[in-house]
């Protein structure tokens, strides 16, 4: 972060500074207690669960002398609590959302917004590497993509960034539209529209709308890029006084999607045609999806003057965040990775990316996905259906609704299904059912932790 003073803190968050020097210079944004050290500026968060003005001789005591807070009584009870310079606000989480705003005006960068039902993390990595190869560029760290994730993310760009690449995640109406008032991204990008948060949105059409907040605050100077072999993402039901990219195999595509190769667990290839000209493109990452993250990365790229050339270069360099079909292999078992999240989309890709990596026997262990609500059952039935036309051999499910993902198979005419009600009763009979020379994809929501079971496997 560009050094800022307490003044510029009070400045920006609209707070007031209620004790020590206004001259003070703070270096980074903390939030978290147990992280703080000296030169920080702590921002006191309160949560659901936590109130952070708890823990405030815990931040002073390990050096920081910089403090933003909303509760003054719990500061004037806290041992030393008066040596420090404070700023007090109303709400300490809309004041971070501020100073992000504040700081963003200081920066002289392009900003680029990435949202969709999937493929955000996958998508935004790959825009960091298109353009990385020209500017110096920043992403937001893990999954940071919620109104305090962003902000923080924000909070991180050094001085000198010329691109921040934020994603932005979202589980109702108006979140988006609260981080893109706080960002004003200058590009924004929508991956897809699918069924992830359904329980809380309604319908697709909901969910739709919720992503396309992100333009909200937009006007002529702005750009949306959308994939838009999705049903909801094309031109006829999108329109504003903003300009729309658009890709996808259709031939009206701005950037037409063509030749996807599949090269399992090394990656794929695809091609790109844009106004005449055609490029073909290297993605050291599994998965035919990727290709879509990829144009979008390719059109996101070209309105910053990068060309289809050099974002083939950045594209050949990228490396995936952890846990998406990361492929790891010991004693003779290669085990296919994607137990970060999971999603219908998401899983029948992950299928095809096994279908299409070498080994003796493809073998899928599949968990819940969450919050599906009313369509839960049949998505997951489908998600069987889709394993057993695909042709994998030993269908593995665990869970609660992955019940239905094993009738669903079994419905396709699958025999080779086992189904578990959870990772514990799995666990104890691995054993009998992995082994050697098989390929095996593992993956299902963030809570499942099916982790765990990559784990059990690589031991
Ligand atoms: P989250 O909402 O958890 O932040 P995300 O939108 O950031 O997820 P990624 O982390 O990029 O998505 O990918 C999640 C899963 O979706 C991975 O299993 C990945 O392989 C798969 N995936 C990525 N892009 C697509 C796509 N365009 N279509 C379908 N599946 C995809
Ligand atoms: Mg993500």
């Amino acid at each position: 972060m560009k050094k800022l003073t307490m003044k510029q803190i009070e400045e920006g968050t609209g707070g007031r500074q209620i004790q020590g020097t206004s001259q003070a210079v703070v270096g980074e944004i903390c939030t978290d207690s147990r992280r703080a050290k000296a030169g920080d500026l702590f921002f006191a968060l309160i949560g659901d669960r936590h109130d952070a003005h708890k823990y405030l001789g815990q931040v002073i005591q390990a050096g920081c002398t910089d403090l933003l807070i909303c509760d003054q009584a719990a500061l004037e009870e806290t041992e030393g609590g008066d040596q420090v310079n404070a700023i007090l606000v109303e709400d300490t989480t809309k004041a971070l959302q501020n100073l992000a705003s504040y700081y963003l005006n200081l920066l002289n960068l392009k900003k680029i917004a990435v949202t969709g039902s999937t493929g955000k993390t996958s998508t935004r990595d790959m825009i960091w590497y298109v353009c990385q190869e020209k500017y110096k560029a920043q992403k937001n760290v893990g999954n940071l993509n919620n109104h305090l994730g962003v902000p923080l993310t924000i909070l991180s760009f050094e001085e000198d960034t010329q691109v921040g690449i934020l994603e932005m995640g979202m589980d109702k109406l108006g979140e988006i539209d609260l981080l893109a008032q706080i960002a004003r991204p200058d590009i924004g990008i929508i991956t897809n529209i699918g069924l992830a948060h359904i329980e809380n949105l309604g319908s697709q059409e909901g969910i739709f709308q919720a992503k396309m907040e992100l333009t909200n605050y937009f006007g002529e100077e702005n750009t949306l890029i959308v994939h838009q072999d999705d049903e909801f993402l094309n031109k006829e039901r999108i329109q504003g006084s903003y300009r729309l990219v658009t890709t996808g195999f259709d031939g009206k595509s701005d950037y037409i999607i063509s030749r996807i190769d599949d090269f399992g667990a090394e990656g794929i290839q695809f091609t790109l045609e844009h106004q005449g000209r055609t490029q073909r493109f290297s993605l050291p990452v599994p998965g035919r999806h990727n290709a879509f993250n990829g144009a979008l990365a390719v059109a996101a790229g070209a309105e910053l003057g990068i060309t289809m050339e050099e974002a083939a270069r950045g594209l050949a360099k990228v490396q995936l965040t952890d846990k998406r079909l990361t492929v790891r292999g010991k004693n003779g078992i290669k085990v296919i990775d994607d137990t970060y999240n999971a999603s219908p989309d998401s899983m029948k890709g992950a299928v095809d990316v096994l279908m299409h990596t070498r080994g003796l026997r493809s073998v899928a262990i599949l968990g819940d996905m969450y919050e599906l609500g009313e369509t839960s059952r049949e998505q997951h039935s489908l998600v069987g259906n889709y394993a057993a036309e695909k042709g994998v051999q030993l269908l593995v499910t665990v869970g609660k609704d992955a019940r239905y993902i094993a009738e669903g198979a079994k419905k396709a005419g699958m025999k080779q299904v086992r189904y578990f009600p959870d990772k514990k009763a799995f666990l104890k009979e691995i054993d009998s059912i992995v082994d050697k020379g098989d390929v095996i994809l593992v993956k299902g929501s963030r809570g499942m932790e099916m982790e765990e079971i990559v784990k059990n496997i690589m031991e």
